[in-house]
């Protein structure tokens, strides 16, 4: 083999929803960028699981602005230069909290926030909590913060979207491709696969939970999130709704069917010890489902999968460079949120391979590793 052929400027190891996004980026700039992953690209790890609820409050301001920055991507794909067919359904978002002074106050200072960044929110009350989702129980002391411009997306289109625009725009893709070690030597890094060596100048790692087999000691873990699917007659669910109280989240799919969240969760040191879906899951679901509708719904359960994602202890991503000589990035850690995130990275990442100024990052969304 013509051993130019392996020489990247940069390779992007997973080709998840974050890693494929940033490979598309870093292409449209023109470099000689490759994209690995260990099997096909958005069908293993977190992506393969995820629902995709696009919101941009988060009870954490830096995380809320880094929603900001993505969304429009999302919201605007077609004008925002995104490749293919939208994956995004705009159908607004709806986060609920108990009605008490202080999440009163901080709905509205959320929303402010959004508002400026872009984002239009605003506190809705129980009564049109009840309007955008019928047969909400009207017996919860409850208040809500509205997003019109939120919805959900299809996390494993947008991805195959991302791949082919990356293709299109030059990018060498190597799928069913495992990376089993990597390290820096004469000022290269080296990629090694099963049979032979990749050489590449930078190197992106965006291999979800399953870094820590490539890198020791980051602060992150495997959590497992399961996704009930449920069916009821009686409901019909268009929005993503949050509901804090419960802990608890809808995710529509159409009619009466939705999937639904449950806080049957556990952490594992990788995700190859993540368990199935269980009975005691589904039963979690249901009954965090039924004190958010008013009456006994009957809800059917009709499937359930456990899926699983990075997590840190803050929830905040492990975004940046791993030393000072800026040849190594990090990006992990979305701790189930990094759908809605992945444009924003996708850029944060490209300008920082640029060596743009950084200027929409809020500075304490990166957590520096260093080596
Ligand atoms: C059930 C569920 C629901 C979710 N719901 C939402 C939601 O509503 N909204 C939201 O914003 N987010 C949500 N998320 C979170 C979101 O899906 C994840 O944060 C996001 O998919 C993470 O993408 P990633 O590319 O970092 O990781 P992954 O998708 O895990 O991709 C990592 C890739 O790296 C590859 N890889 C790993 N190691 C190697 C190696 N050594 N060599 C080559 N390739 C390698 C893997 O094969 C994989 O394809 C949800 C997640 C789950 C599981």
């Amino acid at each position: 083999m013509d051993k130019r052929a392996l020489i990247f400027d940069i390779v992007v190891i997973g080709a998840g929803v974050i890693g494929s996004g940033i490979a598309q980026f870093l292409a449209l700039n023109n470099k000689n960028v490759l994209l690995i992953d260990r099997t096909a690209a958005g069908s293993a790890g977190a992506t393969a699981y995820s629902g995709g609820i696009v919101r941009a409050y988060d009870p954490d301001d830096a995380l809320m602005l880094l929603s900001c920055l993505g969304l429009p991507y999302l919201q605007e794909w077609d004008s925002m230069g995104m490749p293919g067919a939208s994956p995004f359904t705009q159908s607004g978002t709806l986060y609920i909290m108990k009605d008490i002074p202080d999440n009163n106050i901080k709905i509205e200072a959320a929303c402010s926030v959004l508002t400026d960044n872009g984002q239009a929110a605003r506190l809705v009350t129980r009564k049109e909590i009840a309007n955008l989702v019928p047969g909400a129980n009207m017996q919860r002391n409850m208040v809500g913060l509205y997003e019109p411009k939120g919805g959900y997306g299809d996390p494993r289109l947008h991805t195959r979207n991302m791949v082919h625009g990356f293709i299109k725009e030059g990018g060498t893709l190597f799928e069913n491709c495992l990376v089993e070690k990597i390290y820096f030597d004469n000022d290269v890094w080296k990629i090694e696969t099963k049979r032979g060596s990749i050489i590449a100048d930078r190197v992106v790692m965006a291999c979800g939970a399953y870094l820590p087999n490539l890198v020791n000691g980051l602060p992150i873990h495997t959590q497992t999130i399961p996704l009930t699917q449920c069916y009821a007659s009686d409901l019909n669910i268009e929005l993503p709704v949050i509901d804090e109280e419960t802990e608890n989240f809808i995710r529509p799919i159409r009619g009466g069917n939705f999937y639904a969240g449950s806080r049957v969760v556990n952490k594992h040191d990788s995700p190859c010890t993540v368990g199935t879906f269980t009975n005691e899951i589904a039963n979690d679901s249901v009954g965090r489902l039924q004190s958010l509708f008013s009456g006994k719904k009957n809800i059917e359960v009709l499937n359930g999968f456990v899926g699983f994602d990075c997590y840190t202890d803050d929830f905040r991503p492990l975004l940046g460079f791993t030393d000072n000589k800026e040849n190594c990035f990090i990006a992990t850690g979305f701790s189930g949120r990094g759908y809605k995130f992945s444009c924003a990275v996708a850029k944060i990442v490209s300008d920082s391979l640029e060596g743009k100024e950084k200027r929409f990052l809020p500075e304490n969304i990166i957590t520096q590793w260093v080596a």
